[in-house]
């Protein structure tokens, strides 16, 4: 049974809940808002992790291998469209070494689904060969060291670190990017400012769950384009609400 990976690291591309032609869609105040004082950016994580107590990574996999490669192919996708095909990818590939010696022309067909198929088949095979090569098939546990992996970036790795290693770490992703300016914890643009941000405001041993909490809330609530601001439980605090 796979494990149920939580966090979808990699921002998939949101379309809003709605995509009605006549009405354009309603957009959350995208000015940047004032910065909230600790104990409100408190309250809010309070109530977001009573809203989504089972915060978890939404992507399948048995293995860290497996997980740092589903998190790879969810760039510029959603984690639903990433396991419908890794369960074919992880069944024929379901080691490092397979995927590094693996037929370039299968796994661009098997991951096709997923969108941007060329670029990401080569970058999975490319991190597996690393992996066999440098690393003896198997993830490594540093944010360095992962960093140096193909297609793996500070987000990717800490996704990786945070779910199969439990390490402590932000997860900027395009949702905590949007809702940490939303509700005021940040005023940065730039994802490692933000993640220094966060870092100042929560508690350390927070900071893997509250990633995936906020991750959730953008993929069910605080959406890109018509947030659901009246059924939301912050909008008599949040800075952006449109209630
Ligand atoms: S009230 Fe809720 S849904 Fe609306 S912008 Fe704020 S966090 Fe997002």
């Amino acid at each position: 049974m796979p494990k149920k990976a939580m966090a979808k690291q990699v921002a998939p591309k949101l379309k809003g809940k709605t995509s009605s032609k006549a009405k354009p869609a309603a957009k959350a105040s995208e000015k940047p808002v004032k910065l909230v004082p600790k104990p409100l950016a408190h309250e809010m994580m309070k109530r977001l992790q009573k809203l989504y107590p089972d915060a978890d990574c939404e992507l399948n996999f048995d293995s860290p291998y497996q997980l740092l490669t589903a998190v790879i192919l969810s760039a510029q996708t959603t984690d639903v469209q990433v396991n419908k095909v890794t369960g074919k990818l992880f069944s024929r590939f379901p080691t490092a070494k397979s995927l590094a010696e693996g037929s370039i022309d299968e796994i661009k067909e098997i991951i096709k689904p997923t969108g941007y198929f060329n670029a990401k088949a080569q970058s999975i095979q490319n991190c597996a060969q690393q992996l066999v090569l440098r690393f003896g098939g198997k993830v490594p546990n540093t944010l360095e060291e992962l960093t140096t992996l193909p297609g793996v970036g500070r987000k990717t790795a800490n996704v990786v670190l945070g779910v199969e290693f439990g390490q402590r770490g932000w997860t900027v992703d395009t949702h905590v990017q949007r809702l940490s300016k939303r509700l005021g914890l940040t005023k940065n643009a730039d994802p490692y400012k933000i993640e220094l941000d966060l870092i100042k405001l929560f508690p350390d041993e927070d900071w893997s769950n509250l990633s995936i909490t906020i991750i959730w809330h953008g993929r069910r609530m605080c959406f890109a384009r018509n947030p659901d601001c009246p059924a939301c439980p912050l909008n008599d605090i949040c800075p952006s609400s449109m209630v």
